[in-house]
């Protein structure tokens, strides 16, 4: 059966990170991740304290670092993919934690390093949507004329009662309104989403992708919730067994988010990485080709593709 997805070399029915970065760059960019040594709002008590009940969080291994130790932390990681990738080119990505979660001027002596060194294609830094002020917008935004500048943001649900659930200590609202601020900017978004909420129906996760296919962002990561242990999450689980999704019931739901997606933003994750040590639930996910495989053979089975359902205008 032909396959109607443009964006593609390899008969993929979604753009994948790295069709992305091959058009784009010529060849494939790869992720360096940093441990900054911030924190995290929904932690420290500024928002709260638990943190999201799904994450593991604990404490900072890495406080009060300086941009010449991040960078030297940067120097030593970079080589396990210099070897696997050797004509890839990479890009700085400050994962861990909100890393717009301090000063200006604290941010900009940890990003600095990074943007002196030629080699490096651009900045990924994950954050959350209420950390990020105007003034932090408008330091990235003047970054961008040096490097490309990634923005990897949380929404996990656009439903705000399962914001609550999950302890996320903002709104729908708050997400929107970050993402309007960077709208008109050059800066780059993905946005993280999470499917298999216990009190979210098919439908809630479905509308959860229409509302962000729509969005003037560039990419997604699509996660399978994991039950990690030493989490709230956890401990509810332990407590009460509450329903997880089947390999089958994700892997065909995620299919069918895809159609409703932009077909121009890139897919950089339709499935989680959960460590085989931390996960409890859901074991299917440690088999992480397994389940990409099966999105591939539901779409060519029902015979879709990215954005086959996009309609910009429709609700
Ligand atoms: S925002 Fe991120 S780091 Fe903070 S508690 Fe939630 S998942 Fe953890």
């Amino acid at each position: 059966m032909k396959n109607p997805y443009p964006y593609t070399e390899d008969n993929k029915r979604y753009q994948t990170w790295n069709y992305y970065t091959k058009s784009h760059y010529g060849t494939r960019l790869y992720k360096v991740p940093l441990e900054a040594g911030f924190t995290c709002p929904n932690r420290d008590g500024t928002v709260g304290t638990g943190g999201c009940i799904f994450c593991r969080g604990g404490s900072n291994s890495f406080p009060e670092l300086s941009g010449s130790d991040i960078y030297r932390q940067y120097l030593e990681r970079r080589k396990v993919f210099q070897h696997k990738w050797p004509e890839g080119r990479p890009m700085a990505y400050f994962q861990s934690y909100s890393n717009t979660y301090d000063t200006l001027d604290k941010l900009k002596e940890l990003y600095q390093p990074f943007l002196n060194d030629p080699e490096i294609v651009g900045l990924v830094i994950a954050t959350r949507s209420d950390c990020l002020s105007d003034e932090a917008i408008e330091y990235l935004q003047s970054l961008t004329s040096i490097k490309d500048i990634w923005l990897e943001i949380g929404l996990q649900s656009i439903h705000d009662k399962t914001l609550k659930e999950m302890n996320r200590g903002h709104d729908y609202r708050n997400f929107l309104q970050a993402v309007e601020k960077l709208e008109n900017t050059d800066i780059k978004i993905s946005v993280h989403i999470i499917n298999g909420w216990p009190t979210e129906t098919e439908e809630m996760m479905i509308e959860t992708a229409k509302a962000v296919g729509k969005m003037p962002i560039q990419a997604i990561k699509i996660h399978m919730l994991h039950v990690l242990k030493d989490t709230p999450l956890a401990r509810l689980y332990e407590n009460d067994r509450f329903p997880l999704l089947s390999k089958q019931q994700y892997t065909d739901l995620v299919a069918r988010q895809l159609t409703y997606l932009n077909p121009e933003i890139v897919i950089e994750r339709i499935t989680g990485d959960g460590l085989p040590d931390q996960l409890i639930e859901p074991l299917w996910t440690v088999k992480k080709i397994s389940v990409i495989n099966d999105i591939d053979k539901a779409m060519v089975r029902d015979n879709t593709w990215q954005g086959m359902n996009y309609n910009h205008n429709h609700p």
